[in-house]
């Protein structure tokens, strides 16, 4: 038994508008009692135009619903058309941020270097980074999926102190897993999650791998999130496609019940 608390993330990628935002946050809320989300951490991901709607939303709620962004920059602020800086969330009321997203890694071709910048951005901004790892199928297939994972952590997490490693969320997603309808068995999540813990323990002792939690992403659903949380070395989920509907995503959240 450990004492980590379950955290449940919805990353809503790069959907809702306004209105849509306010309604699924709303309608999440309210389908949610106190004593839930006393039990599990529920976070929100909006896209940046939805932060200050989803601020707005569940302001002065007692027991709330936290949110962060998808991705931050790794500069203070200055000449950087486009990007956000970590202050900017920060203000916003943000808890968390994405970093090393694999559509982010892919499609933006973000490196391990670029990943560990955004992760130190995070706490300079007092924002908890979220640092996602994951294999693609061709590493899957070959069976080296341990091996690249635990790399990608240690390059996410160089030169970080140890009270900051602490508080680090990590989310296993496999890349052939996101999006896809393919969830991992629970036994090849809790390999690589049960790995990544090792690996923590290795490097910064068992107290801290015992504090940090360990989410899997990739097509988690109402349907299969119980046996994936009931594996030992994971304590969350970060989900993407069902965070988008809100009887879905409260009914995740009472994978318990
Ligand atoms: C994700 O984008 O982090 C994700 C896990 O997506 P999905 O749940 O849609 O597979």
């Amino acid at each position: 038994e450990n004492t980590r608390r379950p955290i449940i993330a919805g990353n809503w990628k790069m959907n809702l508008n306004h209105f849509e935002a306010n309604l699924l946050v709303q309608k999440l809320a309210a389908s949610l009692t106190e004593q839930q989300l006393a039990d599990v951490e529920v976070a929100v991901l909006p896209p940046f135009t939805d932060l200050r709607t989803v601020q707005t939303a569940v302001d002065g709620d007692k027991l709330s619903i936290v949110y962060g962004a998808q991705d931050i920059s790794r500069h203070k602020g200055g000449a950087y058309t486009g990007e956000i800086a970590g202050s900017m969330l920060e203000k916003l009321g943000c808890s968390y941020v994405l970093a090393g997203h694999s559509e982010r890694r892919e499609y933006h071709e973000e490196s391990d270097e670029l990943v560990n910048a955004k992760v130190k951005a995070a706490f300079a901004s007092n924002l908890t980074p979220i640092l996602c790892v994951g294999e693609g199928l061709p590493i899957r297939e070959e069976g080296t999926h341990v091996a690249h994972c635990t790399a990608q952590l240690d390059a996410g997490l160089a030169g970080l102190k140890p009270e900051q490693v602490k508080q680090v969320v990590i989310a296993y997603e496999p890349v052939w897993a996101i999006g896809t309808g393919k969830t991992a068995t629970p036994e090849d999540a809790q390999e690589v999650c049960g790995a990544i813990r090792a690996r923590l323990a290795e490097k910064y002792g068992a107290e801290i791998a015992d504090a940090i939690r360990i989410q899997y992403g990739g097509s988690v659903k109402s349907a299969n999130i119980a046996s994936i949380m009931a594996q030992p070395d994971i304590d969350g989920a970060l989900v993407g496609g069902a965070s988008l509907d809100a009887e879905e995503f409260a009914s995740m959240v009472r994978y318990r019940e």
